[in-house]
């Protein structure tokens, strides 16, 4: 039964079968969206960018490892066979819960059933200087970002007159032991022993330093003892200086102030840090955790208070005896709750009872740099050149897309044989 009239909008045909609106072409978005395939429902799918981005492999495109457009999808190719679904280039403002409608910048919509799978922004915890001088990474506009200011600054250092303002510029603080800045320090380590002998002659590699800060007493803090050990003793290995309980106080563009005594000169302050939940005004003040900015789902992905509007992935808080602060933010869950939700949505609409959300979690891993990983599975940690490549295999598979997965194959086997990153450009100058 249709629950409203659909307003004639963002030139979306009305329809007499259920409206379902995505917010959010993420993980959970497009696991939801293939899931309603061609199903006796609407769909509506809305993005502020018309592609789908693999975040886990952002880092690559940050350290000139791979062109962004192969960890980048066109949303509107994933439904491109889904003759029920619509996509619209959208960012939604406001929900009105009174009305079911979403506001955007392109229109109203109205909906039968919203979803939200919003995902995270970065969280710099409130600092304005580390906000406005710092690099995040979240999205691929900014891992481009990352790439031409790392090989602006390779070229500003080339012509610098002091020894110190050389460092400055090949100075790169990574704050953030996460997966994300394990991975990224990698990488950059990675630039520094292979590349810059090569590429930067006239440059001292010595003169280089790649720092990792985090706030906790080891890296990899989420994975097991074995991983954080082991991660440790492969980013020495590669250079990496890594400086654990070790937070960034204060980043002006050039000074980096901690909570220690160390205080570095950097042009370079890469902040992986953090993310927090990217909500949307509208959603009543006490469906939503206000310390994490998630909304609070029951077992079916419901918002609380709600029984048409539902959240999914990072920006869902679904608490579990045995997920007691939410699940993880990482794909998994968010590609789980997506696949599930779909399911549900059609028993909801057929008048069927839901089934309950259980994540099966399958492990978790990162890489640093040629042929090292960690790889947490349930009853089996490893680590080293295995490792490396069940991870490199994990994630090409996992790409979206056919050509995405062979040029990428392509290029890591490429770089994995010339010991090089072939996206050494500077396309779009990145000014600070
Ligand atoms: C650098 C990095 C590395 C990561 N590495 C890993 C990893 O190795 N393994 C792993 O499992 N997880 C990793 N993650 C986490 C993983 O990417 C997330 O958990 C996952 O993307 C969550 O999926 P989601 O669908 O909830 O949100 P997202 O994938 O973030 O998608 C949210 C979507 O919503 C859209 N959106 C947001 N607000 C609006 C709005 N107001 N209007 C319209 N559209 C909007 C965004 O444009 C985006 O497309 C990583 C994350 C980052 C940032």
């Amino acid at each position: 039964m249709l629950l409203n009239y659909h307003l004639l909008s963002m030139n979306i045909p009305e329809s007499d079968v259920p409206r379902i609106v995505i917010i959010g072409g993420g993980f959970a978005g497009i696991n939801l969206a293939k899931s309603l395939a061609n199903k006796n429902v609407q769909i509506v799918l809305l993005d502020k960018h018309n592609y789908h981005t693999f975040q886990p492999l952002l880092y690559q495109v940050s350290s000139a490892g791979l062109e962004p457009d192969s960890i980048a999808y066109p949303l509107r190719k994933i439904l491109k066979t889904h003759r029920n679904s619509y996509f619209r280039l959208a960012h939604v403002n406001q929900i009105d819960t009174e009305k079911s409608q979403v506001s955007t910048n392109i229109g109203i919509l109205s909906y039968d059933y919203l979803v939200i799978a919003t995902g995270t922004k970065t969280n710099f915890f409130g600092n304005a200087s580390i906000e406005a001088n710092s690099m995040p990474m979240k999205k691929v506009p900014q891992a481009l970002n990352i790439r031409s200011l790392m090989l602006q600054n390779f070229e500003k250092a080339a012509i610098a007159n002091s020894k110190e303002d050389r460092r400055a510029y090949l100075n790169f603080v990574i704050v953030g032991g996460g997966p994300t800045g394990v991975e990224l320090a990698g990488a950059i380590a990675e630039l520094k022993n292979h590349i810059l002998p090569r590429d930067y002659r006239d440059l001292d590699p010595s003169d280089m330093h790649i720092r990792l800060l985090e706030g906790s007493s080891k890296v990899l803090s989420s994975m097991s003892a074995h991983a954080s050990e082991k991660a440790e003793q492969f980013l020495k290995k590669l250079g990496v200086q890594v400086h654990c309980q070790t937070y960034v106080t204060d980043y002006d563009g050039k000074n980096v102030i901690t909570n220690s005594e160390l205080v570095l000169q950097s042009e370079t302050l890469i902040w992986a840090a953090g993310v927090t939940g990217a909500p949307i005004k509208g959603i009543q003040s006490d469906a939503l955790i206000v310390r994490a900015n998630r909304y609070k789902v029951n077992s079916y992905n419901q918002v609380q208070g709600y029984t048409t509007i539902f959240a999914l992935g990072d920006i869902a808080m679904m608490q579990t005896e045995a997920y007691p602060q939410g699940h993880p933010q990482v794909a998994q869950p968010a590609i789980q709750q997506g696949k599930l939700l779909g399911k549900n949505l059609m028993r909801l609409i057929e008048g069927n009872p839901l089934k309950p959300f259980v994540y099966k979690d399958k492990g978790s891993m990162a890489t640093i740099g040629r042929n090292k990983a960690v790889v947490d599975l349930k009853n089996f940690k490893f680590a080293g050149f295995f490792a490396w490549f069940v991870w490199m295999f994990i994630h090409l598979m996992a790409l979206v897309g056919f050509r995405n997965r062979v040029i990428v194959f392509f290029n890591w086997t490429y770089n994995y044989i010339n010991f090089d990153k072939a996206a050494r450009l500077i396309i779009r100058p990145f000014k600070k």
